[in-house]
């Protein structure tokens, strides 16, 4: 192997979609950019992973985490930051009329992408809130227009301190609209009286006025298009590189020490990994981050997921799971479903299956399908479990979920070749993020985006990007967050702005 340079302008510890973007960004700004990664692909919860059928060339790609991304249609913040930096032009992207179907105690919607679809429906099938709907949606088009001198508008600020449950009991009493106007919870990881309302608005925008979107051959694809133009621009992203120590001298940021290829130098470093992890575990000297350290440890940690990923033969859509994404709501009292989270109750908890085949026909072997089937978890429950009870709790999980899928496809057991469970920790294992957690910090009224760590910390020379710093979390909020951390590094080396 060539050997690596050791001396960089700016190293990035871990490649998700945070490190990604902030690297992509300084590498195609003029900045010499080393990204490390401890995985063996690039992309932290957006990669892939393959699985050949026993005895034959049949090989499965399963993506980890993407269902849907959004705000890539052209003139939404996504599409140019990604067409900026040359990385949009490399992907080739499906768009979706139907975001998901939501499935209730006494509803079954298939959800419009676009926003005055999404309206119609909802006026359609409960008329008697659709004064409540039209107020709801428009307030929703107020966040997503910016304000005086291009900040937020006066109804984001307006949601930035209330709960989804107190924003939607503003607009719309009926519960049944509240319900499924809440659906895509899971993707922000709280339930309405927990979750912040800002949010929620901001992802609902993102997929509901911005697009819902997957790139062929799924997150890996996203994540191999960065690292293109990375190296494309004079930097280098070094896999089975786990970051042991992020240094410092005189206080300020010196470099980084790996567990195998030794010491990389650079004046600044920019940690996508988890912030407890930096702060705790990363840098040499805690103390010099202790302001950072106060308020990170005093926020919450958001929840993990449970997620059974599953090959089988047959076409799934004429076997019975004709949908992409189908969200299973089990009752109206989403506080009931949360304390059943927290024990682990699977039975008392909503779930989603899919249809993966459907995003992305191309990567699917002939003649077979690739299903999901998820819950959302607590990390907690999965720490410290010896290897038998471990195995013997991952074997029930994974029989609970095909269970759900062989109420769409009622022979899926004998059809199934392959099946993979990943739990909380699993999740961990391969992101590093403690607990298993997939959306960083909590997305609570008081500790999103602005209540994050800050991107640029109290020590000189260290920076955060990705799901526990500012904006946040999912495909869209760790882009964002790199994007915007490259920013202040450009400015900080260079002196003025990128
Ligand atoms: C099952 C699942 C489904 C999801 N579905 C969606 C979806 O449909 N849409 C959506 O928008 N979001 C979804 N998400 C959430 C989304 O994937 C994440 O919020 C986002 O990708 C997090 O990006 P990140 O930049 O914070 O980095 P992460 O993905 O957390 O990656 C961090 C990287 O840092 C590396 N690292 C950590 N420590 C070190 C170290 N010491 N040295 C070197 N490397 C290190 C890790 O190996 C990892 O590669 C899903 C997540 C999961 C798990």
């Amino acid at each position: 192997m060539k050997s690596i340079e050791t001396d960089w302008d700016v190293i990035v510890v871990g490649s998700g979609l945070g490190g990604l973007t902030a690297a992509t960004r300084m590498a195609t700004s003029g900045l010499r950019v080393l990204v490390l990664e401890q995985h063996v692909y690039a992309g932290g919860y957006a990669h892939h992973f393959l699985r050949k059928v026993k005895g034959t060339k049949i090989v499965y790609d399963f993506d980890v985490a993407l269902h849907q991304t959004g705000d890539l249609l052209p003139g939404r913040s996504m599409h140019k930051n990604l067409q900026k930096l040359g990385v949009l032009e490399r992907l080739r992207l499906r768009q979706f009329d139907i975001a998901y179907r939501t499935i209730g105690p006494d509803f079954d919607h298939e959800i419009p992408a676009k926003a005055d679809d999404y309206e119609a429906l909802l006026c359609s099938a409960y008329p008697d809130a659709a004064k409540g709907i039209r107020d709801l949606f428009a307030t929703l088009r107020a966040i997503d227009q910016p304000g005086e001198g291009g900040g937020p508008s006066p109804e984001a600020f307006a949601s930035m301190g209330q709960s989804l449950q107190q924003f939607l009991d503003a607009h719309v009493s009926d519960v049944r609209v509240q319900t499924i106007f809440s659906t895509l919870w899971g993707y922000l990881g709280l339930v309405p009286s927990q979750m912040s309302a800002f949010m929620y608005a901001r992802m609902w925008l993102s997929y509901h006025a911005g697009g819902c979107f997957y790139p062929e051959g799924g997150g890996q694809a996203l994540s191999d298009a960065f690292v293109d133009v990375i190296e494309a621009n004079g930097g280098k992203v070094l896999l089975r590189a786990e970051v042991v120590k992020i240094e410092t001298e005189a206080g300020r940021i010196v470099g980084v020490e790996t567990r195998k290829q030794g010491r990389f130098r650079a004046p600044a470093v920019v940690s996508n990994a988890a912030a407890p992890l930096t702060f705790h575990q990363l840098l040499d000297q805690g103390d010099l981050a202790s302001a950072d350290v106060e308020h990170a440890d005093a926020l919450p940690i958001s929840c993990s997921i449970h997620q059974a990923y599953v090959g089988i033969k047959g076409d799934a859509v004429k076997l019975g799971l004709a949908d992409r994404s189908a969200f299973y709501v089990r009752s109206y009292d989403f506080d009931e479903e949360l304390r059943a989270l927290e024990v682990g109750d699977y039975a008392r908890q909503g779930w989603m299956v899919g249809n993966h085949t459907l995003a992305d026909p191309g990567h699917v072997p002939e003649g077979r399908s690739v299903l999901h089937a998820a819950l959302m978890a607590d990390g907690r429950l999965w720490e410290g479990l010896d290897e038998v009870t471990y195995r013997e709790r991952k074997a029930e999980l994974e029989n609970f979920l095909i269970d759900r899928l062989e109420e769409r496809i009622p022979d899926v057991r004998d059809r199934i070749e392959i099946c993979e469970t990943g739990t909380p920790h699993t999740m961990q294992r391969y992101s590093m993020n403690p607990l298993g957690a997939i959306y960083g910090y909590a997305n609570t009224p008081t500790s999103h985006s602005i209540h994050r760590p800050q991107p640029r910390t109290t020590v000189p020379g260290l920076y955060l990007a990705g799901a526990w710093t500012f904006p946040g979390a999912g495909f869209t909020g760790a882009m964002m967050s790199g994007w915007n951390t490259a920013g202040l590094v450009f400015e900080d080396v260079e002196g003025r702005k990128p």
